[in-house]
């Protein structure tokens, strides 16, 4: 049993969560050591959302407002950490789930599908028995997409995305939003809005502001993305690395 007083008892019960959806079966080797980068991260960022990440954030409720297809992709490790909050999200803007695993295979999909089912979420796109197609027509498993979601979606947002279907999706003419810890990835340079902070307190963060974001004119959000400029806002999260603390 974690005890609240550990100084690093946020970090320790997300890892728990990581340890045991990959116990479960529906996580990646490799999604332990894409969890461990990310922590590192966060690390550096004093494991604190960002002025730069909440610009990001409102332009992101924004765009997910204004589009008419709006569609979040998820992986294991969004799935593991904050399914409840994704679910959360997706009602707040009416926007659709849609499953993508980097490395799929059916007993993956299966189980991450029940696991929307069990909290809630029946209408999960991306299932085995899904209608899916390919983006572009590139005939590659990472350019994979349900028909009904991603493949007509205007706007998408892929936390945790890995470099190789950001830079497909970046292709497609949609509106790619990303939340990655790391400011320096291709995810996050290929994305036309990119979020460097946890998924964990981004979500959360996003669905709070919607409503207020909803009671705004839309001269005011199509405002808000006019003026928001991806590279710019990348280079200020990066400038926020630092090592904090003191060594006695
Ligand atoms: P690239 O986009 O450069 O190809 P990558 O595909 O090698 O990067 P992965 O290791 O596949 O990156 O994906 C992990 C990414 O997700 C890392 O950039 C990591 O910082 C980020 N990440 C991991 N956990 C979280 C989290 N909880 N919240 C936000 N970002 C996270």
């Amino acid at each position: 049993m974690l005890s609240r007083a550990h100084p690093r008892y946020e970090s320790l019960v997300l890892r728990d969560k990581i340890v045991k959806a990959s116990k479960e079966g529906y996580l990646a080797d490799s999604a332990m050591i894409a969890h461990g980068r990310g922590e590192a991260f966060d690390y550096l960022l004093g494991e604190e959302t960002t002025l730069p990440a909440k610009r990001a954030m409102y332009v992101t409720v924004a765009l997910m407002i204004l589009s008419k297809n709006p569609v979040i992709s998820v992986n294991g490790n969004t799935t593991a950490l904050a399914i409840d909050e994704v679910i959360e999200f997706a009602k707040a803007v009416n926007a659709k789930i849609e499953i993508n695993l980097f490395y799929r295979t059916d007993e993956r999909v299966d189980k991450i599908t029940k696991l929307y089912k069990d909290h809630g979420y029946p209408e999960i796109l991306g299932s085995n028995d899904d209608d899916m197609a390919y983006i572009n027509e590139i005939k590659n498993p990472r350019a994979s997409a349900s028909k009904n979601g991603i493949y007509i979606a205007d706007t998408v947002l892929v936390p945790l995305e890995d470099g190789d279907r950001a830079e497909i999706l970046s292709k497609s003419g949609k509106n790619i939003i990303t939340i990655d810890l790391n400011p320096l990835s291709r995810t996050s340079k290929r994305s036309d809005v990119s979020i460097v902070d946890n998924v964990v307190r981004a979500l959360p963060f996003m669905t709070k502001i919607v409503d207020d974001l909803k009671s705004q004119p839309i001269t005011y959000l199509k405002k808000i993305i006019e003026e928001f400029d991806n590279e710019a806002n990348l280079k200020e999260s990066l400038d926020l690395f630092k090592i904090k603390g003191e060594i006695k």
